[in-house]
């Protein structure tokens, strides 16, 4: 519905990108009546930089999504036009699946994913200040046209577009990306209520023409044969499937970039803000690697009724006529028609330090900002951080406090979260499996097993999902109690031509799946009850068995962890009064405001000696108050 007569809602959430659509639909599921706020309609799910969903730790956060019932996987499937599953050759645990998507069917499937959810409306139009009552926090909003919108809660998630300026070359301009305004007020609303703001950028590379490339010397990269999905609601992929195609930087191209820096906005001093050091400019990557020749391009199709090439690894904002040279420097692309010129955007941030673990701001109660707004980058963490905001958004209109937590043992998105209300960001964060101290637990195969039942306690998980779960997680259950039932002695095995140690031991089949040379079919000529499971539940019982050893032996660091991040420090602590405390501790515990003893820990700064001095005196005062009571 756009230009309702509305005016008041349970939540209102301003920005339609991928924070905002998943925080839009996750406070729908939840109950709240929401109103989806943003400049166009028309641009609701659009894919500001590369058309791809996912890869290493941010195909884990997509899965996650999809494990709370989140729509980024389900659109994801509905337009991908290529699925592999990097890092195959490794461990289950460090796999990341991504596929590269059609911009217009990703667009069109988030904005049909909206259009079904109960409890939505989406309303045009640009936000220009954030309303509040003194002591109560956070009232509505208005916006440019003069209308007042209303609710108990409001998310923020405007992503570049905060004072927004791009820059190609000596050229700049304010926008909020390419073809879009910047939001200025907005912008100003928040300096005006004392958020610490910063300032970064990031860039996007040319646009090609693919009628223009020479197709004929390229390597093409074809997709995985089937193509494994995110969402665990989808069949099978039945869009269309098509090859990358592989290219690379030449001597000329680098010379060209040397010979242009001074002409660079990075390096002539017009852009000073930091940039993604892992997902770097192109003249960023000749200026560090000086000594490397040639660097990989990956051909990325925009879409399949679309001609647009994605050139993936040359993010550049250099002026548009070095763009030209540097394309035409390149194999393959030496008559290639730029149909859009690469350029960098500098944009401001909102301090994620600001944030509880909830995303709710401490200075307004009642606002909640996700996605880019708070330093990070990428589709997938503005998603994740959407999800969990419209979550507590919903929970804090419905008049509960208390947020949803998710911890880092549970999930990336709570690795994510963590580190960022805790460590604040000092570069645009993008998600690694790295990040993650709890990896062989936080696995994208696993996602449902470690957050679905969360979801459906908490309201945010609908019928459909919670069924395919619940059953889901009957045969789960049903497989791992078969093989821990079947048992055999080696003699027995050694029958089936199955050749184990000849130790007299009995082994269950879920340990003899754990040897490498024993695959699943291999044990059910010893049993052939095992070919009744079916084959994802078969595939997840096998990593099951795999990890068995491994996570048995991380839960002590598990529990450990868990000890400390139970342990909650209260809103109120009376710093003065705890004896020994330095002056910089005091001021680092002042500002990052830590929820629980873990979150202090991992402040960069905290001593042991602190710690020990916080821990005693929270176990103190939480015995004198039992005493007394
Ligand atoms: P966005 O997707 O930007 O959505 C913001 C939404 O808010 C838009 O719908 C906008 O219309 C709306 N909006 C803004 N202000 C207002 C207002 N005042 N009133 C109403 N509506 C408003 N990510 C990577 O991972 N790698 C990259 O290399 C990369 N390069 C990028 C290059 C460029 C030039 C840009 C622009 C982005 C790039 N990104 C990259 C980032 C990626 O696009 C974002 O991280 C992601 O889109 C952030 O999602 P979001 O939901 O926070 O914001």
């Amino acid at each position: 519905m756009i230009h309702s007569a509305k005016t008041a809602w349970d939540v209102l959430v301003v920005g339609g990108g991928h924070a905002g659509s998943e925080a839009a639909a996750a406070a729908a599921r939840m109950g709240a009546r929401t109103a989806l706020v943003t400049h166009k309609r028309d641009t609701v799910g659009v894919m500001s930089c590369n058309p791809a969903i996912g890869g290493l730790g941010k195909g884990h956060l997509v899965r996650e999504i999809d494990a709370l019932d989140g729509i980024m996987g389900l659109a994801a499937d509905a337009a991908g036009i290529q699925f592999r599953l990097l890092n195959r050759s490794k461990g289950p645990a460090v796999r990341g699946p991504r596929a590269q998507a059609d911009r217009a069917l990703y667009r069109q499937a988030i904005q049909d994913l909206l259009q079904a959810q109960p409890n939505l409306d989406i309303l045009e139009g640009s936000v220009e200040d954030l309303l509040y009552q003194e002591g109560h926090g956070i009232s509505g909003l208005r916006l440019a046209d003069g209308r007042v919108l209303t609710a108990g809660a409001v998310v923020i998630t405007t992503g570049t577009f905060l004072n927004g300026v791009i820059h190609i070359g000596e050229e700049r301009r304010a926008a909020g990306r390419v073809g879009d305004a910047p939001a200025i007020a907005l912008a100003e609303s928040f300096r005006r209520l004392g958020f610490a703001l910063g300032r970064l950028k990031t860039g996007t590379p040319p646009r090609l023409d693919g009628r223009s490339i020479d197709w004929s010397c390229l390597k093409a990269q074809p997709g995985d044969e089937p193509p494994e999905p995110f969402s665990s609601l989808t069949r099978a992929i039945t869009t269309p499937q098509i090859p990358c195609h592989i290219t690379h930087t030449t001597a000329e191209t680098r010379a060209l970039v040397q010979a242009n820096l001074h002409r660079a906005p990075l390096y002539s001093g017009q852009i000073d803000s930091v940039g993604p050091r892992y997902c770097p400019s192109f003249e960023d990557k000749v200026v560090r690697f000086a000594e490397r020749e040639r660097h990989q391009i990956f051909l990325e199709p925009e879409g399949l009724a679309d001609d647009t090439v994605y050139p993936n690894g040359i993010s550049t904002s250099l002026p548009r006529d070095v763009q030209d040279a540097m394309v035409a420097s390149i194999p393959g692309l030496a008559q290639a028609r730029i149909l859009q010129h690469g350029y960098a955007i500098e944009y401001d941030y909102v301090d994620p330090r600001e944030l509880t673990r909830g995303l709710e701001t401490r200075r307004l109660p009642g606002l909640f900002l996700a996605g880019q707004i708070n330093g990070t980058t990428g589709y997938e963490e503005a998603a994740a951080q959407g999800l969990i905001a419209g979550v507590n958004a919903a929970r804090r209109a419905g008049g509960t406090e208390e947020p949803f937590v998710i911890d880092r043992s549970e999930a990336y998105i709570g690795v994510l979260i963590d580190d960022l209300v805790t460590r604040g960001v000092s570069e645009p964060y993008r998600m690694f499996t790295s990040r993650a101290e709890f990896r062989l637990r936080l696995r994208a195969d696993n996602a449902e097993e470690r957050l679905t039942d969360s979801g459906i306690a908490l309201g945010l998980v609908g019928k459909q999902r919670r069924t395919h779960w619940q059953e889901k997680k009957r045969q789960l259950q049903e497989g791992h109690a078969l093989l821990s039932r079947l048992e055999a002695t080696p003699q027995e095995l050694e029958r089936s031509g199955i050749a184990v140690n000849k130790d007299g031991q009995r082994r269950s089949a879920f340990a003899l799946l754990r040897y490498p040379h024993l695959s699943w079919e291999r044990l059910a000529r010893h049993w052939p009850e095992l070919l009744a499971i079916e084959a994802p539940i078969r595939a997840k019982l096998e990593i099951d068995a795999a990890y068995h050893g491994y996570l048995e032996r991380q839960e002590a660091d598990v529990a450990a962890y868990r000890r400390d991040e139970d342990l909650a420090l209260p809103t109120d602590l009376p710093l003065v009064e705890i004896a020994g405390l330095s002056n910089e501790i005091r001021q680092l515990l002042e500002r990052a405001r830590p929820e629980t003893l873990g979150q202090a820990a991992r402040l960069p700064g905290m001593t042991p000696a602190a710690l020990t001095l916080l821990l005693r005196y929270v176990k103190r005062r939480r015995r004198d108050r039992q005493a007394a009571a």
